[in-house]
């Protein structure tokens, strides 16, 4: 019995934790694999690789969220946050590399019934099948209530060391991490900035104008106040010196930065390439009514333009 080898998607929560953990007492090999994009990122991940020892690939998901963004086959959730076809997308991304490198499995630690919408039997089955990894799915802290996969059919994977939790409480799970010795986990949630309704608006924003093809934009979408100016462009206005130094540093060929006379404390920011004169005079409006500019330089006031600000 054993011998499997077998990829497992960490998050670094304590879910994807103990699946490494229980697929190793099951006799199988396992290699974390994460993902990143501007949207998320992999410290979490890379944190409980180290923990548990294992190798640890990041795979840069960039171009797959993108897609995802713009054609959501099963939708959005709360925000702008296609988690069905996201976390699908992901699986289908480790069974290739399953597939490439002559492993047996994909492991995920989702446990049946812990999230009533989206990790029961029907969607963890949705799930598989959208990812095309039938039989090579592995949950193995709830497999003893799924059908065996086909690493435990040959005998590669030891069904009888696999798990049966379920539902919505965490006692199992607490009881095996300390078990395990496993300390200093991050609660589930979060981490995402795609189920932020704040970030949301911004993604939204974007996706209405420039889109999402220029990357730079993607990567700005955290910085500074956002406006949506009468002739169509989108203003960032800084909110503090470093992201007066990044919008700066960001600038290129074409856009337009905005910053406060000579000699006066303030903002600055960034219009992208295309901005119309009368919004390039209004975004010279802007960082003065933001500035700290006296009454020499007929500051106007902020009242006129919070209209045109999508989030602060
Ligand atoms: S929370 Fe974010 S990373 Fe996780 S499945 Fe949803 S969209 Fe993907």
């Amino acid at each position: 019995m054993g011998g499997a080898r077998g990829y497992s998607l960490v998050s670094g929560g304590l879910d994807s934790r103990l699946a490494v953990c229980v697929l190793r007492d099951a006799g199988a090999h396992v290699e974390g694999i994460c993902f990143e994009t501007p949207f998320f990122g992999a410290e979490k991940a890379r944190e409980a690789a180290r923990q548990l020892g294992i190798k640890l690939h990041v795979i840069d998901f960039t171009a797959d969220e993108i897609a995802l963004l713009k054609n959501p086959t099963h939708g959005f959730g709360g925000a702008m946050n296609p988690c069905i076809d996201c976390h699908a997308t992901m699986i289908m991304r480790a069974g290739e590399m399953m597939l490439e490198n002559g492993f047996d499995f994909v492991a995920t630690g989702e446990v049946l019934n812990q999230r009533p919408m989206s990790q029961n039997k029907q969607s963890l089955g949705v799930v598989e099948k959208t990812s095309g990894l039938k039989g090579r799915l592995v949950r193995p802290l709830s497999a003893k209530l799924l059908e065996p996969t086909i690493p435990e059919l040959e005998g590669k994977l030891d069904r009888e060391k696999l798990l049966d939790l379920h539902g919505r409480t965490r006692d199992g799970q607490i009881a095996l991490a300390a078990n395990y010795g496993l300390k200093d986990y991050p609660s589930p949630a979060g981490g995402c900035r795609l189920t932020e309704q704040g970030f949301s608006k911004r993604l939204k924003d974007l996706m209405d104008h420039e889109g999402l093809d220029d990357l730079r934009l993607v990567r700005l979408l955290p910085v500074g106040r956002r406006f949506r100016l009468p002739g169509g462009a989108g203003l960032i206005l800084g909110r503090n010196a470093e992201e007066n130094a990044l919008l700066a540093e960001s600038a290129i060929e074409g856009d337009i930065l905005l910053s406060p006379p000579e000699g006066v404390a303030g903002p600055n920011a960034l219009l992208p390439k295309g901005a119309c004169e009368a919004d390039a005079k209004m975004g010279g409006e802007i960082v003065l009514a933001w500035s700290r500019a006296d009454d020499r330089f007929a500051p106007p006031s902020r009242e006129e333009y919070v209209k045109y600000q999508i989030v602060q």
